[in-house]
């Protein structure tokens, strides 16, 4: 790394009002995907560090919540114009930690900062309502509240954005925040906590807890202070944090895990489909939750499709992403890469064919070549779960009828897309999906300004857009009488 302000590369946790720096004796080393080697160490915390920081965000909060929505975008808007001025810091911390390409890396702190920026807006445009009356001498009077303390868990595979997504509503609606970055990427997280303290964010709004997931996890969920807790990441884990906040009947926010159907029709432009197939299958090199899983092509198209496919991942470059040209990673460890060969064998053993990749690439480590399949079918492993690597399965259809039965038989529903011109299949398929997020004749669908989330097992809730905030503030109903 060549950091300008080599700062925000900092190795401790943010506890309520105070950094704690990571002590070697107890400590979680960091690696790089993309070489092996240990870029650094955080703190190793658990539930009593969890508790200390969500009693301070108790106390923090109601001092924020209580200032005006003007002052607080002020602050947020802020910390968004840091975000955008240490950019490229920010990109390198990223890529090293995740492995994304240095380009990509920087896209996502643009995009994350993005949210910031919405937010900051949005908070100061937070509307009640003024019913009319049931009775002569009542009002009725809606009002929005900042739910209180937030507890936040997110993934690796955004370090950033993942949490500006969280973040920027919450505090936007005036509440506080205590967040558990990923084990795998904690530095990004770190970074831009330390912008939040320059940004003028009062001390104990906002804490960054490394650690024990189990245990920050148990505190968070059984923790009563803590009144909504927004988690992004695994189904299974998303269940476990659900069942663990029955108790205190927490408000819950989940992005789960997804398995994106990428539907190509007869009457498509192939060569925009081509293109947003590389969007939506290989970014991040195939780890996002919005990622094509299974791409469904129809009979009439179906060769031309694969061949232009085909030619096109063939010139994915793969390597470290500190490199320049560099378009697909290493995938973030071990487990992650056996999946992605098991799935191909599997696929493979049931009849799939090999028409790009297909192998573990000549670098080792965690490097998967870019891969298409072709001949896959329902009954093979990749047409039921995520794949998160590299690898685009290409299944055959027939009719409209009969893709909308394959692409909703799945647990899932978060993103899917499809390419079509006639405007009454456009609407005909996009309302028949049972999906969160439609991609119509697009591979690229999340920003700011639109309402990201899932149905069935991919979710509760949305984020962004201006339904993002309101998952952040309780309604409270005053009756008014006496007239
Ligand atoms: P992924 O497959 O993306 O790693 P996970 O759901 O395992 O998805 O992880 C997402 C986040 O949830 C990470 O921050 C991880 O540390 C955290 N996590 C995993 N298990 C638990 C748990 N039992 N309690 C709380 N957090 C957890």
């Amino acid at each position: 790394m060549n950091l300008k302000d080599p700062s925000l590369f900092r190795q401790a946790a943010l506890v309520g009002e105070n950094w704690i720096e990571a002590d070697p004796q107890n400590a979680i080393d960091v690696n790089n995907p993309a070489t092996g080697e240990i870029i650094g160490r955080v703190p190793k915390l658990g539930a009593v560090e969890t508790r200390a920081a969500i009693e301070t965000a108790a106390r923090v909060q109601k001092e924020w919540a209580a200032r005006t929505a003007k002052e607080r975008a002020g602050i947020l808007r802020r910390w968004f114009e840091l975000m955008i001025e240490n950019k490229d810091d920010l990109g390198q911390i990223l890529t090293i930690e995740q492995g994304k390409p240095l380009a990509e890396a920087t896209g996502e702190i643009v995009y994350g900062a993005s949210f910031i920026e919405w937010f900051a807006e949005e908070g100061r445009r937070v509307y009640g309502d003024l019913v009319p009356g049931h009775q002569k001498d009542k009002r009725i009077l809606v009002m929005k509240q900042p739910i209180g303390v937030v507890a936040a868990i997110t993934p690796w595979n955004f370090p950033n954005a993942m949490i500006t997504r969280k973040a920027g509503p919450a505090f936007a609606a005036g509440c506080a925040m205590v967040l558990k970055p990923a084990a795998q990427t904690p530095f990004s997280a770190i970074a831009i906590a330390v912008l939040a303290e320059r940004a003028g964010m009062p001390k104990g709004l906002f804490s960054v807890i490394t650690g024990s997931a189990r245990e920050i996890g148990a505190e968070m969920t059984s923790n009563p202070t803590v009144r909504k807790l927004t988690f992004t990441g695994s189904t299974e884990v998303g269940a476990e944090l659900y069942r663990q906040s029955a108790a205190t009947i927490k408000k819950l926010g989940l992005e789960l895990g997804g398995n994106a159907p990428f539907i190509v029709f007869d009457d498509a432009d192939l060569d925009a489909a081509v293109e947003g197939a590389l969007i939506a299958k290989f970014r991040n090199n195939g780890q996002t939750c919005v990622c094509a899983n299974r791409l469904y092509v129809q009979d009439g198209v179906y060769e031309a499709f694969s061949e232009k496919l085909a030619a096109a991942v063939a010139k994915l470059k793969t390597g470290n992403g500190m490199e320049e040209g560099i378009i697909l990673g290493p995938l973030i460890d071990k487990a992650a890469i056996d999946k992605v060969e098991e799935h191909v064998a599997d696929a493979v053993s049931k009849g799939a064919r090999v028409i790009q990749g297909g192998q573990r690439h000549a670098l080792g480590g965690t490097f998967y070549e870019a891969t298409v399949l072709a001949d896959v079918t329902q009954a093979m492993a990749v047409a039921r779960e995520e794949t998160f690597g590299p690898v685009a399965p290409l299944f055959r259809f027939k009719d409209e009828a009969d893709v909308i039965h394959q692409a909703n038989d799945t647990e899932f529903g978060l993103a899917s897309y499809f390419y079509a011109k006639d405007l009454a299949r456009v609407f005909r398929v996009a309302e028949a999906l049972e999906y969160g997020m439609v991609g119509v004749n697009t591979g690229l669908i999340s920003t700011a300004e639109a309402p990201f989330g899932g149905v069935k097992l991919s979710g509760l809730g949305r984020e962004g857009s201006k339904y993002g905030i309101e998952e952040f503030m309780e309604i409270k109903y005053v009756c008014l009488g006496g007239i």
